[in-house]
């Protein structure tokens, strides 16, 4: 979508991009065949697009796949997507409250205030789409690729490497939108995998990352009362930190505490 059509439709809507609703719309033809590449639609695929906004993404997707699922908070919007697309399904609702609909790959470009409580539903839900290729401000996508020792490490880092593994793509000027925005953003693409180290049913793995990190230079064996043999046993020093073990140490720490306690009704 060029800068005139954007402008164009935004005076046809009688619509004023909305901050709260972080509609930045993307006008830079490279960026969008970035993306559409990276999505690699297959056509016998179910596509979810979060945000479809103007439809820059959408027209893509839809040339491409079997179906298109899109779901749009602002009303103006959704009506526009329903009327000018009408093979496209369109959700009217909040990404971050619908019920997701079951589907191959997610494909999208989101609104910054809300980009991390989105993602968190697709890596924590109960059938992770295959493939996600997201647009999100740069640092949050620093924060996804993340490797130990790193300031950008963080449960965040973890919860996605748990079920993905990350590629930065791209980084996106802000004159790439209209308006544009006062941060850069990037192209991140998220591929299913299973990690090297299983994480056994019912392990604390979420509670342990997530409490270890509130306090990330704190020593895990004072901040949760981690055992050393418990540490050594995944080959981390005692005095390790948070931030230094890495995705398979903390799932075989989850490991470990889970199986020495007595669950599963065990007496
Ligand atoms: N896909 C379009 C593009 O790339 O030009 C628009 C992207 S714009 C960054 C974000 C879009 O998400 C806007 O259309 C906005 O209205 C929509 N949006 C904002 N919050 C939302 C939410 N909670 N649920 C669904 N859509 C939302």
């Amino acid at each position: 979508m060029t800068p005139t059509e954007v402008r164009q439709l935004l005076v046809e809507l009688d619509l004023r991009p909305s901050k709260a609703l972080g509609q930045n719309f993307l006008i830079d033809g490279n960026v969008l065949e970035i993306i559409a590449r990276e999505a690699d639609v297959r056509s016998q695929e179910t596509i979810l697009e979060i945000g479809p906004g103007l439809g820059a993404l959408t027209v893509k997707l839809a040339d491409r796949a079997d179906k298109v699922i899109a779901i749009e908070k602002d009303g103006r919007l959704a009506n526009f997507i329903r009327q000018r697309y009408p093979e496209v399904e369109l959700i009217h609702g909040d990404a971050c409250k619908v019920e997701l609909p079951a589907c191959d790959k997610v494909v999208a470009n989101l609104p910054y205030s809300i980009s991390t409580a989105i993602l968190e539903r697709f890596v924590e839900g109960a059938a992770p789409p295959r493939r996600l290729v997201l647009t999100v401000q740069k640092e949050v996508a620093l924060r996804l690729a993340a490797r130990p020792r790193h300031k950008d490490y963080g449960a965040l880092t973890l919860f996605t490497q748990l079920r993905y593994h990350v590629t930065v793509v791209h980084v996106v000027s802000p004159r790439c939108f209209i308006p544009a925005p006062n941060v850069e953003s990037a192209i991140v693409a998220l591929d299913r995998r299973e990690p090297r180290v299983l994480l056994a049913p019912g392990a604390p793995f979420h509670q342990l990352v997530r409490q270890g990190f509130q306090q990330r230079r704190k020593m895990l064996r004072k901040l949760l009362g981690i055992a050393d043999e418990v540490l050594d046993g995944v080959g981390a020093v005692p005095t390790a930190r948070a931030e230094e073990l890495s995705l398979e140490q903390w799932i075989g720490v989850a490991n470990a505490l889970r199986e020495s306690t007595p669950a599963d009704g065990a007496q």
